[in-house]
């Protein structure tokens, strides 16, 4: 059997009429930027999340790069972000001449805390980008709270975690501004590329429409320097055919997510990353993997509703690339998100000459992701239980 880490079209497959008829629908139309489709479905995104507003724009990049335009980030300032990340959140900072500021990771939980963000704060520090990682919450009400207090701003790459909830709220609306990507491998998978900024402020969102749109208002008067970042009218369209079904596929998510952890956690050589809080206790031996354990389960923190976008192990002993070559051999697919912390690509070199983040540079040698895919069959879903199993009985 050959479990593939990820295949949208099977998802589309079961809506195929309905993806046909918003086609259909947009190319009747003959409307193709901005426009109905677009504003409803922006709507759309913004009540789902209990947002007041939201901005379709063109990639979760350009969600990132516009909300740092739309609050006039540019040379001489500092962006904080964590290390352990995809690409996309410190390369939007550097391209508008600033300065990412990269700071280390929970080992537990992956994620940016409070208090890795507070230590990492100076008077030229503009703003923070806490990433929702593999759609696992960030401690954002603590990191809302220390920016506040600094008058930071938050923009919350939200990206890996449309869906995941703090308190009962929705991931993406306690920032200023929250971004969304519609890239297929996220929780709500596009056509191409798509992204969304969720923002809580009129003025906010008004100076994300003018930036997609050249910075253009009224016609072409430009009063800032903008882009093209505009969401096509086409992909709103499909996309409001698949936002009502997001629930259902996070439930998904999460039953494949109980099934590992239920099953994986039975063998005597798995364990979890067990701290009270993320930032405490972090040097304890099972949060880093030095009790005999040779992989360690994804860590919830408490509070939260991860969505699920990625279920991510850490494999200790510089055993990953093993089981890594083990679940090719077997048919599974998996993928290392990420190698290489930010704070070590060449292209940052200039920034961070010489500093160390131990446990980002610890994940990235660990980090094992699985399928997880909201329409993996109970079958699929038991060949990698299954394949990860006979892996660690052969230790
Ligand atoms: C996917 C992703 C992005 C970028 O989204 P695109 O739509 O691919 O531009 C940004 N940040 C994170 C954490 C992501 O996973």
């Amino acid at each position: 059997m050959n479990v593939p880490l990820f295949t949208p079209n099977r998802q589309n497959q079961e809506l195929a009429t309905e993806l046909r008829a918003a086609c259909n629908r947009v190319f009747d139309a003959g409307a193709f930027i901005l426009g109905s489709e677009v504003e409803q479905f922006e709507r759309q995104v913004a009540a789902w999340h209990g947002a007041p507003a939201a901005v379709g724009v063109s990639s979760g990049t350009d969600a990132l790069l516009a909300s740092l335009m739309a609050r006039g980030i540019r040379e001489g300032d500092q962006v904080i972000v964590p290390a352990f990340t995809f690409f996309a959140t410190a390369g939007v900072v550097t391209r508008l001449g600033a300065c990412p500021v990269f700071v280390d990771v929970c080992p537990a939980c992956f994620q940016m805390t409070a208090e890795s963000f507070a230590a990492a704060i100076t008077p030229q520090t503009r703003a923070v980008i806490p990433v929702h990682l593999f759609g696992h919450a960030a401690d954002i009400e603590g990191i809302v709270k220390v920016a506040d207090a600094h008058r930071i701003a938050v923009i919350e790459d939200t990206a890996q975690a449309m869906g995941a909830e703090v308190g009962g709220r929705k991931v993406g609306s306690f920032g200023d501004f929250g971004c969304l990507s519609f890239f297929p491998t996220k929780n709500l998978g596009g056509f191409g590329d798509g992204g969304m900024v969720l923002t809580r402020n009129a003025r906010d969102a008004e100076n994300l429409r003018q930036i997609r749109n050249h910075g253009m208002h009224p016609k072409y008067h430009h009063h800032h320097v903008g882009g093209n970042f505009r969401l096509d009218a086409l992909q709103a369209a499909l996309l409001q055919v698949k936002l009502p079904h997001v629930n259902g596929w996070l439930a998904r998510r999460a039953q494949h997510a109980a099934r590992y952890q239920a099953a994986l956690s039975q063998h005597p050589r798995v364990g979890i990353s067990r701290v009270a809080r993320c930032d405490e206790n972090c040097s304890a031996a099972d949060c880093h993997g030095d009790s005999g354990m040779a992989i360690l389960l994804p860590h919830v923190r408490e509070g939260q509703t991860p969505a699920w976008n990625q279920f991510t192990l850490r494999v200790t002993g510089g055993r990953r690339d093993a089981l890594r070559d083990y679940l090719t051999a077997q048919g599974v697919g998996s993928e290392i998100y990420y190698p290489i912390p930010l704070h070590q690509q060449p292209c940052f070199a200039f920034h961070c000459p010489d500093i160390s983040l131990p446990n980002a540079e610890r994940l990235a040698k660990e980090v094992l992701s699985l399928p997880i895919f909201p329409e993996l069959s109970e079958n699929e879903v038991e060949h990698v239980i299954n394949a990860v199993i006979r892996w660690l009985d052969a230790l």
